[in-house]
């Protein structure tokens, strides 16, 4: 993807500025700042500011159960507690802001995470860009016949299916452009505009409610392009905040929650007690995904 030379030129004179401050700050984050992270064919994701770190959140816990001890290991083990027991106030106390660029379809998706204060590009006051997202061919795939929010095997006319997603936009946005020139009003111009456009937005969130946006969006059930979006903020989150990011790995994103049902059926197998499926008890579904999760094929009958 190609930024464009005027934002490089506002990320330059962005940097060159320094300013003192008491306030903590972290040098990993303080290196990247600003900069754009490429995403699909035309989309970014940057951090134009971010506020506290792991300390502030054991600092805002520690007025919660007083002094205590303060060893770094002491730190550690209270975030990987906090987070353990969503405690979760204390990961409000951080802040992120993001600069992104992302299709409309994409957008529509991330917009659904409510508690996040968002400004975005106005199509209404501005042109729209001509900046289609064009999927790449590994990514043009059936639907998917397991899940029906999904998609399956790659398509054999791949190449075709992205010409014509090509050319429709290509068209979409020439009418687009002829609608302007006939003096009809941008925010009526734009109506015609597929989802595939990009728009931008400054969103910011704190940590807390950014970790549960992470755990729906950096699941392979969610869309293969958010996720992608998700996973550049992973990479932020593991340099501003890697104590909590760990505790987050550990804890939520590669944890697992059991039912009552499935706590039982673990228990009954640990006693070597023979089980099998039992539709009374749980779903198809439900089985499936024990049995998934912990390779109990051979095991269940
Ligand atoms: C894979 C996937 C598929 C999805 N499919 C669909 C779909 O088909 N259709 C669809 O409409 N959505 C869909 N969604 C969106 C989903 O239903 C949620 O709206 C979205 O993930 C935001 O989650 P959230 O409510 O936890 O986040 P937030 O909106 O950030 O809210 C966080 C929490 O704050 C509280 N909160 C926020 N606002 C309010 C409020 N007004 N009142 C009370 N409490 C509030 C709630 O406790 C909430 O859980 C999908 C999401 C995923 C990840």
């Amino acid at each position: 993807m190609a930024i464009p030379e005027e934002l490089w030129r506002e990320i330059d004179a962005t940097r060159e500025q320094w300013s003192q401050t008491h306030r903590p700050t972290v040098p990993a984050m303080e290196e990247l700042l600003y900069l754009p992270f490429a995403i699909l064919d035309h989309g970014f994701v940057r951090v134009i500011d971010y506020q506290g770190d792991d300390a502030a959140i054991v600092q805002a816990a520690r007025v919660s159960y007083g002094k205590g001890t303060k060893s770094v290991r002491d730190d550690r083990a209270l975030i990987r507690y906090l987070l353990r027991k969503k405690h979760t106030t204390p990961f409000e106390m951080c802040e992120l802001k993001l600069h992104v660029k992302l299709p409309i379809f994409v957008a529509r998706q991330w917009i659904r995470t409510r508690t996040a204060s968002v400004n975005e590009y106005s199509a209404r006051f501005s042109v729209l860009e001509d900046d289609f997202y064009v999927p790449e061919i590994a990514q043009i795939c059936a639907q998917s016949t397991e899940n029906r929010q999904g998609r399956g095997e790659q398509l054999a006319d791949a190449v075709v299916v992205q010409e014509s997603i090509r050319s429709l936009s290509k068209l979409a946005y020439a009418t687009y452009t002829s609608l302007l020139e006939r003096g009809v009003a941008r925010e009526l111009a734009r109506i015609i505009v597929p989802p595939n456009v990009y728009s931008m937005w400054y969103w910011k969130i704190d940590l807390h409610n950014l970790l549960r946006f992470q755990l729906l969006r950096l699941d392979e059930r969610a869309q293969w392009e958010i996720r992608q979006y998700a996973e550049v903020i992973d990479m932020l989150l593991r340099k501003w905040v890697p104590v909590t990011h760990q505790a987050f790995m550990d804890y939520q994103r590669y944890a697992v929650s059991l039912s009552a049902m499935a706590r039982g059926v673990i228990k009954r197998l640990l006693k070597g007690e023979q089980v099998q499926r039992d539709y009374d008890l749980m779903s198809k579904r439900e089985w499936d995904e024990l049995i998934g999760e912990f390779e109990l094929e051979d095991v269940i009958a």
